[in-house]
């Protein structure tokens, strides 16, 4: 494969990326459906959209869901990879009776703004759980919380709360500490992966977009994109069917054992996370199989802790615009989408690897009796 020239792929804020995303459809032909946000503007004041674009037949019994920007900031790579395979051949030449649905900023004011997290704050892939009942507990998660959000973003500030960490760890061990930072949280709505108090308005809209779009699919693929975890450039998977499920085991054809068992974010257990926009999905689906994956693309490995705790420092403790606040936020850019040529080209091409895997597997998937039963 030649290497993708990832200057054409992605782009140096949202409205770049909106702007490359709908050339690169309007190029391929594919059907487009926007969704605006309804009171939520960008930094310069533009509008914010979660848009749709159609490859394919909408009639199609098979389609794969491909998602940018769950968590708005890893957006500007998750968008990267759904040009870069709208580009390649296997976009030319879809396998019959299969379609792709692209979700592009599933999150536009995370990416628009360059942080993770919605309007309000909520880790959209938190987010997806029955807000009607009584939400899941994370006891580890408050009694971390208090040294999270210093008044100063300072080495020993940095410190202070590595040690808190630390404390924790000895106490519960290393997967404990783990899973209580990332599995999700919803008693602190200044915390890092808090999953809100009611379904963000990105939640309600795919639930929309699943309505409007999916309504032939019988078989569904997904991917949703995102950055952060794994080694320097490498892709890595979260792949959240059952564990032993006949849908488990289709993922592992489309996409190999080696990327879909046994994974381990940054090396420690996997959390229970909780309120996957994957929960989400299934649920709108309602008992039509779903096949699919978290990817992410790897960046600073571990040392991501920091750059999760940094990005909501700057929005509830920074002060307004400085040239330490720039310096902050464009490592925090960087820690989630390396500027890195070498990342980004090799982000891209496996991009288009994993997404043409997704594809064939989703023409080629022979639906048991059994794989239709466990798919509620
Ligand atoms: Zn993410």
């Amino acid at each position: 494969m030649t290497v993708p020239d990832y200057t054409r792929l992605f782009a140096l804020d949202y409205a770049g990326a909106r702007a490359k995303f709908l050339a690169a459809t309007a190029a391929a032909n594919c059907a487009f459906a926007s969704y605006r946000h309804p009171d939520a503007m960008g930094p310069r004041g533009e509008e914010l959209f979660v848009d749709v674009a159609r490859l394919g037949s909408a009639k199609a019994k098979r389609q794969l869901i491909i998602i940018s920007g769950t968590h708005g900031l890893e957006g500007a790579s998750g968008s990267a990879a759904q040009i870069a395979w709208l580009e390649s051949s296997g976009a030319r030449k879809l396998p019959p009776g299969v379609s792709i649905l692209l979700i592009h900023a599933l999150n536009p004011y995370g990416f628009a703004y360059g942080t993770r997290t919605t309007e309000n704050n909520v880790d959209l892939n938190r987010n997806f759980v029955d807000h009607k009942r009584a939400y899941p507990a994370n006891p580890g998660y408050d009694e971390i919380f208090a040294k999270m959000l210093p008044r100063d973003w300072t080495p020993a500030a940095l410190t202070d709360f590595g040690d808190a960490l630390a404390v924790y760890r000895e106490k519960h061990g290393a997967d404990a500490l783990f899973d209580a930072l990332v599995r999700g949280q919803y008693t602190h709505p200044e915390g890092t992966n808090y999953g809100g108090r009611g379904r963000e308005w990105s939640n309600r809209t795919l639930q929309r977009i699943v309505d409007e779009h999916l309504g032939a699919a019988r078989q569904v693929g997904l991917i949703d994109w995102h950055t952060g975890i794994g080694e320097w450039g490498r892709s890595f998977f979260l792949c959240f069917n059952e564990d032993g499920s006949p849908l488990q085991a289709e993922a592992v054809r489309w996409w190999g054992s080696r990327s879909i068992l046994e994974q381990r974010p940054h090396g420690f257990a996997r959390p229970n996370y909780q309120g996957l926009v994957f929960n989400g999905l299934a649920q709108f689906l309602g008992n039509r199989p779903m096949v699919g994956a978290v990817i992410e693309f790897g960046t600073r490995g571990p040392n991501m802790r920091r750059a999760l705790h940094l990005d909501i420092w700057l929005k509830f403790r920074a002060e307004k615009e400085s040239e330490r606040v720039s310096l902050l936020r464009a490592d925090l850019h960087d820690a989630f989408v390396p500027v890195s040529s070498h990342w980004r080209e090799e982000t891209s091409s496996q991009a288009i690897e994993i997404t043409q895997q997704a594809v064939n597997g989703l023409a080629t998937w022979s639906l048991t009796p059994s794989a239709a039963a466990t798919s509620s």
